[in-house]
């Protein structure tokens, strides 16, 4: 008898530590930060001043590399069209590399959250275009329902396959938003509430190196206007200059592009992002001006003229790494000369 209830309370006190151990875990979402060592920044090749890829594309068209007559599944001479086929393998590409995504505004703003030894990777998509996001109906709730093999269908299956690869995308619309006259509100709408941003790439595709003050801030001012008027607070005050004109900071019209005063309000753009050709500076370093920010064109082109294979070959060696904490940076102490002096983390040396 007293062996069974010895027995019985060391069965209870199992069963008690267990239930015990449970609670902590689900109280503990993420698991425990423990400080990071040199040792691990050294294994890690941690630089958090290294450079970081943001990639232009435009459509992304239904078709197998073979269907096309140019190189590496580019529907275009100059590959600003791409297959899905193309899509698919760059997502794998920058995965398997070791990239994760983040918001292009999280960029701007030094706010990198990326886990130890990964590196950041920057997606937007220019001109609206229907294959960025196809809508092919409404479901019985009234949800839109997205072609899979639209950009955004094939973005939104990534998030399934790799829950960590943080999928997200800056979309930068024009004055027929994604070209799908019933369904551009909701389409919208969809993007901001699942992780998706929308910016300004002017009313009419303007070349601001060709045009006025006025008609300047008219083709700014006009869509956010429009995004005030659909997605109010949700998008990010970035345009992506058509053509990447004016090419130059201090052509006369880019003071209405960051100060735009148009129909009683004013609008104030943070980013002005150009076409082409490399990777960007991290946002901690001394080099780095959020006002116009360079990409890099994804297309293929046997690995030349800054193609993604010839940019991610240079960035093997430039590359940023995150320590995987977004409050602190952490460099090596070769670069330290590099370090912005306005950035305002907690900065580590190695
Ligand atoms: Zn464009």
């Amino acid at each position: 008898m007293k062996k069974v209830l010895i027995l019985l309370i060391l069965l209870l006190l199992v069963g008690c530590g267990k239930k015990e151990n449970e609670v902590t875990d689900n109280e503990n979402d993420k698991p425990e930060v423990k400080e990071l060592t040199e040792e691990d920044y050294i294994n890690n090749n941690v630089n958090e001043l290294g450079e970081v890829p943001i990639m232009m594309y435009h459509g992304i068209h239904a078709m197998k590399n073979s269907e096309t007559s140019y190189t590496g599944g580019n529907v275009d001479k100059d590959g600003y069209q791409r297959t899905t086929e193309a899509f698919i393998n760059d997502l794998e590409f920058y995965y398997s590399n070791g990239y994760r995504m983040i918001r292009l505004s999280d960029y701007v703003d030094g706010n990198i959250d990326v886990e130890l030894g990964k590196s950041p990777i920057i997606l937007t998509f220019d001109d609206g275009l229907s294959n960025a996001i196809k809508v092919t109906g409404l479901d019985s709730n009234g949800n839109i329902i997205i072609d899979p093999n639209s950009a955004v269908g094939i973005l939104e299956s990534f998030k399934k396959k790799y829950p960590d690869y943080n999928v997200t995308a800056t979309f930068f619309i024009n004055g027929g938003l994604f070209e799908q006259k019933e369904y551009n509100e909701k389409i919208l709408n969809w993007l901001v509430d699942n992780g998706y941003d929308i910016g300004n790439h002017t009313y009419t595709h303007v070349n601001f190196s060709d045009v006025d003050a006025n008609r300047s801030k008219e083709e700014v001012g006009k869509i956010y206007e429009l995004l005030d008027k659909i997605i109010p607070n949700k998008y990010v005050n970035v345009v992506a200059l058509p053509y990447g004109s004016p090419y130059s900071l201090t052509h006369s019209n880019m003071q209405y592009i960051f100060n735009t005063e148009y129909n009683g309000k004013t609008y104030v753009t943070k980013s002005a992002l150009r076409v082409g050709w490399k990777a960007e500076s991290s946002p901690f370093s001394s080099d780095f001006n959020p006002k116009f920010l360079k990409r890099i064109r994804a297309y293929d082109n046997d690995g030349v003229e800054f193609d993604i294979e010839m940019n991610f070959k240079l960035l093997e060696k430039t590359r940023y790494i995150s320590d995987g904490d977004v409050n602190t940076i952490v460099i090596p102490s070769s670069k330290s000369e590099m370090l912005s002096d306005s950035v305002k983390k907690e900065v580590k040396e190695y």
